[in-house]
């Protein structure tokens, strides 16, 4: 069945998120799960945004709050009193939101296709979520939008750890023929190979995936599985059997997330905003509009297939890549 996205620019954004059953979100504490945006990075939703979401949640009589998770490398969002002053620095208050914001450093062990991931607290215990992602690209998933809010933001730093690590190639050398595929496809030179010898330096591996998915004989594993398939899996931990309404923004679509204070230029000209309740819907239709305005960008300047997210979440029923989508 097409999941139904609409496609509006801020004035209209109200008339969308109307198109909802909201009177379900009435009366209910409703975590916003975003990125409140890392230091030196320009790129992240602006609080100017967040105050309309919040505006509207309130006129559904729910009681909305801000919410994101602590992050393992040590930016300004290692711990909860970094990210805190760093969520306040860029204007995620009471003051200008009228609503609390809250870091999450702990989480709930969920299991999804055999695998455990620890959702962050207070998203596990919501009935109700309003999910709010900023679309730009991602040096390891190509892109990163409503999946990678919650699959890589929703849980807990011990298992951003694991999914980063179980994604890194392992080589079989006994199957290794040296054509030297894997060198040419790796976006961060990790790989070299000459007529017999393989080298791998772990330290500027991003543990993206296309030397696994490039390399014709088979001689790269993933420790345990594609990032793009525990992502996805991540994400469906922290909302199944939840609703989750989502706003993916589609501006300043830059190379990087907002993770990094290197994101590199912006990439895309600004597109608008999406809302629909299926992740796996809202981030196809987004990358469909971006490759629309610029063919194939996150490919083009990550070196990584963005589409897999996508294709593995539907496998897994996170959601459906079939959707109508509605201009209001
Ligand atoms: S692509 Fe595969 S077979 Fe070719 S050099 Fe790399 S690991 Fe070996
Ligand atoms: S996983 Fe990505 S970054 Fe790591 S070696 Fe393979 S292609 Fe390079």
């Amino acid at each position: 069945m097409n999941k139904v996205v609409f496609f509006t620019d801020l004035k209209d954004l109200h008339n969308a998120v109307i198109q909802f059953p909201l009177q379900s979100f009435s009366g209910k504490k409703v975590p916003l799960k975003l990125h409140m945006g890392e230091k030196k990075n320009p790129y992240f939703v602006k609080p100017e945004l967040v105050k309309l979401v919040v505006d509207e949640l309130k006129k559904a009589s729910a009681d909305p709050f801000l919410v994101d998770t602590t992050v393992a490398y040590h930016g300004g969002r290692h711990t909860k009193t970094e990210y805190l002053k760093l969520a306040n620095l860029h204007g995620f208050t009471m003051n200008n939101l009228g609503c609390d914001v809250v870091i999450d450093d702990s989480g709930v062990s969920t299991m999804i296709e055999g695998r455990t991931f620890e959702v962050a607290d207070h998203l596990k215990d919501a009935t109700h979520i309003f999910a709010l992602s900023h679309v730009k690209g991602h040096i390891q998933s190509g892109m990163g939008g409503a999946i990678k809010n919650f699959g890589m933001g929703g849980v807990t730093k011990e298992t951003k750890i694991r999914i980063h690590d179980s994604s890194y190639p392992v080589y079989q050398k006994d199957a290794c023929t040296y054509c030297g595929v894997c060198a040419e496809v790796c976006p961060f030179h990790a790989i070299k190979v000459n007529e017999e010898s393989w080298d791998y330096n772990e330290k500027t591996c991003f543990g993206c995936g296309a030397c696994v998915d490039a390399c014709p004989s088979k001689a790269l594993q993933h420790q345990d599985a594609d990032l793009q398939f525990l992502l996805a899996c991540s994400a469906k931990a922290c909302v199944q059997d939840k609703t989750v309404l989502y706003l993916n923004e589609l501006k300043r679509i830059a190379k990087g997330c907002d993770c990094d204070p290197n994101a590199g230029p912006i990439i895309c000209p600004d597109i608008g905003y999406l809302v629909g309740d299926d992740p796996v819907a809202i981030d196809k239709a987004s990358l469909d509009l971006i490759n629309k305005v610029k063919e194939n960008v996150f490919e083009k300047v990550n070196k990584v297939y963005p589409l897999k997210q996508i294709k593995y979440g539907e496998a897994i029923g996170l959601g459906s890549s079939s959707y109508q989508l509605i201009r209001l």
